[in-house]
Order: structure tokens, then C-alpha cells, then sequence
């Protein structure tokens, strides 16, 4: 499998491999988030590569908390 290949940046395993960072399929490396909505114990952000201005949405899980 050729993640190049794909129309997706890429994939779920590997954004988290990743740490997170989201690898635009056009092979730019300038990417920009939007403001993060928060649902509940999930929380999304739409990011868009700025080469291309293709645009997805990184999710985000609730892990726990800290008191602050
Ligand atoms: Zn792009």
C-alpha cells in the first residue's frame, strides 16, 4: 500500500504515528488549523494545506485532566 497513492493525506495510524501531524497527499509541508470544536470527549480541527487548500479535520480524543 502506497499512502501516495491516496487521495487522503494519510491515514488514521499514521497521523497518530505521526504525533499528530498531518502530511497533505500534494507533498507540502504547510499546513494551517482552524478553530478546535469541542464535542463532548472528542474535539475536532480543520486543517488546510496552504500549497493546495485541500482541507480535512483532525480528531482529538479526551485522555483525562489536570487541575489548573
Ligand atoms: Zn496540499
Amino acid at each position: 500500500m502506497t499512502m501516495r497513492e491516496r487521495d487522503e493525506p494519510m491515514t488514521d495510524e499514521g497521523c497518530v504515528a505521526a504525533g499528530g501531524v498531518v502530511r497533505p497527499s500534494c507533498g507540502g509541508d504547510a499546513v494551517e488549523g482552524g478553530p478546535i470544536d469541542v464535542d463532548g470527549p472528542r474535539a475536532t480541527q480543520q486543517v488546510i494545506c496552504v500549497v493546495c487548500e485541500k482541507a480535512w479535520r483532525s480528531t482529538y480524543e479526551l485522555t483525562g485532566y489536570s487541575p489548573g
